[in-house]
């Protein structure tokens, strides 16, 4: 997986290798960005406990919960009376 580092962007051709630079000149190393809420991560694996531990989008009219707020909108949307 090819990465750009946050803090200089300078690009490698592997993670491992912005990770090796990173450590080296003491650069924020982050791997994952959650789409929904911008919250970053340091590998695929914590965002995707991210997205499956949190609600992203939450109706609080008829308190049901969606895994994002594509869906939540939608569901507002949809469901015009509650
Ligand atoms: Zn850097
Ligand atoms: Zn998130
Ligand atoms: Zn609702």
């Amino acid at each position: 997986m090819p990465y750009q580092c946050i803090d200089c962007s300078k690009r490698f051709n592997t993670s491992k290798g912005g990770e090796r630079h990173c450590d080296a000149l003491g650069h924020q190393y982050i791997l994952a960005k959650c789409y929904e809420c911008g919250r970053e991560f340091v590998n695929a694996r914590a965002l995707e406990q991210h997205l499956s531990s949190t609600v992203h989008g939450y109706c609080t009219i008829c308190e049901k919960s969606f895994g994002n707020k594509w869906r939540l909108e939608q569901h507002n949307r949809d469901t015009t009376r509650h």
